[in-house]
């Protein structure tokens, strides 16, 4: 066994571990730098597309696994993050206190999302539950404890770091998928919140906003794992973490797509 590969399973177990809370020690989390990303065991492909193998197991037999197209994180050029809190609060005041669906009629709270203005990574969940609708927080409940853990054991990247924002801002009633109309009619403010921030990358979670974020009307066990693109900034689709607290042996699946983002951000794992 080669040391990359040692590497990649010691992130992978530490990853891995914390989520289980089976006493493996985290890494302290770090901010990740904004680099162009880094490209590792790349080739071109006829297209003339870098590629990468998916994993070291993929490496060792490509043919069991093609090669996967990583895409280009846009370069960023030093941040006005005043100027994109300013714009931020801007949508939050457009959205005021929003009947423009019937998900008014049962919220408490508008969960507009938060996170650094000027995050080079953002997540975006599917809609508020009870505790974020309590708090008017995105991802505080027990999904949101497990997305820390994603974020700042896996990646090794501050919470306060990255934006988070879900595809609907009103929770539906008993946790119900948002209908079609209702993410039609919110979509604007989320898609206002991109642009304000401007991601690197977009990290899009579970079915809903992985169908939106990535286009399709596929089932997201079909388009995981593979990069789509928004407005030309990368985005992920993975499982979204209160399937990972029904489904713990998912997490090794989320942690492969994780790490293809670090790949993006030029922050490797390994
Ligand atoms: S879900 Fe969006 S569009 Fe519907 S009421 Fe809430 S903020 Fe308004």
């Amino acid at each position: 066994m080669d040391d990359s590969v040692v590497r990649d399973v010691v992130a992978m177990g530490k990853f891995l571990g914390s989520l289980d809370g089976i006493g493996v020690l985290g890494v302290a989390p770090a901010r990740a730098k904004a680099k162009a990303p880094v490209r590792l065991a790349v080739s071109a492909d006829p297209a003339g597309v870098e590629v990468r193998a998916r994993s070291a197991d993929a490496a060792r037999s490509p043919a069991a696994s093609p090669p996967l197209a990583l895409p280009s994180a846009p370069v960023r050029s030093d941040r006005d993050a005043a100027a994109a809190e300013l714009s931020l609060t801007a949508i939050r005041d457009e959205i005021g206190d929003c009947k423009r669906c019937r998900l008014c009629e049962g919220r408490n709270k508008i969960v507009f999302g938060q996170g650094n203005p000027v995050a080079d990574l953002m997540f975006v969940g599917e809609a508020p539950g009870a505790d974020e609708d309590a708090q008017g927080l995105a991802f505080v409940g027990r999904a949101g404890q497990l997305l820390t853990d994603m974020v700042e054991k896996g990646m090794r990247i501050q919470r306060s770091d990255v934006f988070i924002a879900n595809v609907i801002k009103c929770r539906p009633p008993g946790n119900r998928p948002p209908e079609n109309d209702e993410i039609t009619t919110c979509q604007p403010f989320l898609e206002a919140q991109i642009k304000a921030v401007r991601p690197r990358v977009i990290v899009a979670l579970g079915a809903t906003a992985g169908k939106f974020m990535a286009k399709t009307g596929d089932p997201i066990a079909r388009f995981r794992g593979r990069f789509a693109s928004w407005d030309d900034i990368p985005v992920m689709p993975t499982y979204h973490p209160a399937y990972l607290l029904r489904t713990p042996s998912a997490k090794k699946t989320v942690w492969e797509d994780l790490k293809l983002v670090m790949d993006v951000l030029g922050t490797p794992a390994d």
